[in-house]
């Protein structure tokens, strides 16, 4: 077994993690150099399972636009809430980078790194700023051989991972048409897939957030989620899936422009095998998902990634926690 890693760096505390994390992936935290953040090369990516993540074979990351986490119970979202029932959750301690919009808080999400770092740094895609810089959560699993796919409610949302590393990317509109796409994904197997609900948020700018319009795309969206959860089940890939649920801003009266804290504030639930039922309250960024995600499927920790594992989803000691805001130095 490779040893626990040694965890040095400014934002992480320095005990040695307790047994339980012996077997931990070949995760190391370099003590020295920040690597740039532009091309750097993937790592050839072996991934070993451990014993309490030995049946994860694959993560799903669900992403409801503009999911304020007190309108899910509100909405309310039966399926979400199954999930959060047998699962991790944060409904109050996880929030978005400073820029809470659409696209820079997704590359946050799924690459581990704060905006300066990915470089995803306007709500918009223009074609001349790139992809999301650094090492990603699709690189690494791409690099592991797993099969990748997007599927988004927003074009834009291209800009989160470049196309060699997303074996699928699709654009569907509407809820239903979504989960659609995202059934059709299941039903031929994935390691890493990631899906955006965009209806929250733009039914959000036109009528409100928590109006009833809101309220109504919400439950569209859970319900769509409710094909997937079925299409996993029926597929015989429940029991080996990590699901993780989230968003990428929350919002007040028709915007989320960062006025107040519902603009932040975000859920984030994970359930699968080995996630133990717990309410998580440490503070958390969204770079904790793809850091989460990355543990969980055994890949190894990047140095330069802002996030943190949350082991407590897991039933493991938090050894590891943000000390002040990571994003900021
Ligand atoms: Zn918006």
């Amino acid at each position: 077994m490779p040893p626990a890693p040694a965890v040095t760096s400014v934002y992480f505390q320095t005990e040695t993690p307790a047994a339980t994390f012996t077997a931990l992936p070949t995760t190391t935290l370099l003590p020295t150099e920040t690597p740039a953040p532009t091309e750097t090369p993937v790592p050839t990516i072996t991934p070993t399972s451990t014993p309490s993540f030995a049946s994860i074979e694959r993560v799903l990351i669900v992403s409801f636009d503009g999911l304020r986490p007190d309108a899910i119970s509100e909405a309310p979202m039966p399926n979400v809430l199954k999930l959060v029932e047998g699962g991790a959750y944060s409904f109050t301690s996880d929030r978005t980078i400073d820029y809470p919009a659409t696209s820079p808080s997704h590359a946050s999400m799924l690459s581990g790194l704060c905006m300066a770092d990915h470089g995803v740094i306007y709500n918009k895609y223009f074609q001349y700023m790139g992809y999301s810089k650094g090492v990603d959560l699709f690189d690494l699993a791409h690099a592991a051989g797993m099969r990748t796919v997007m599927i988004v409610n927003k074009d834009k949302l291209r800009q989160l991972a470049e196309p060699e590393t997303t074996d699928v990317f699709e654009v569907a509109y509407g809820e239903p048409a979504v989960g659609k796409a995202a059934v059709a994904q299941i039903e031929q197997g994935f390691g890493l897939m990631f899906v955006h609900f965009a209806g929250g948020d733009t039914r959000g700018h036109k009528f409100g957030w928590m109006s009833g319009e809101y309220m109504k795309v919400l439950r569209q969206g859970d319900d769509a989620l409710g094909t997937m959860l079925t299409a996993l089940k029926d597929n015989g890939l429940l029991e080996t899936t990590l699901i993780m649920v989230t968003s990428d801003h929350g919002g007040h009266e028709k915007n989320h422009i960062g006025l107040v804290i519902e603009d932040y504030r975000i859920p984030w639930i994970v359930s699968g095998p080995g996630v133990v039922h717990v309410e998580i309250t440490q503070a958390m960024y969204t770079m904790d998902t793809a850091v989460t995600a990355a543990y969980a499927l055994g890949f190894p920790i990047q140095p330069e990634w802002a996030g943190i594992p949350i082991y407590e989803a897991f039933g493991f000691p938090q050894t590891v926690l943000h000390e002040e805001d990571p994003c900021h130095d």
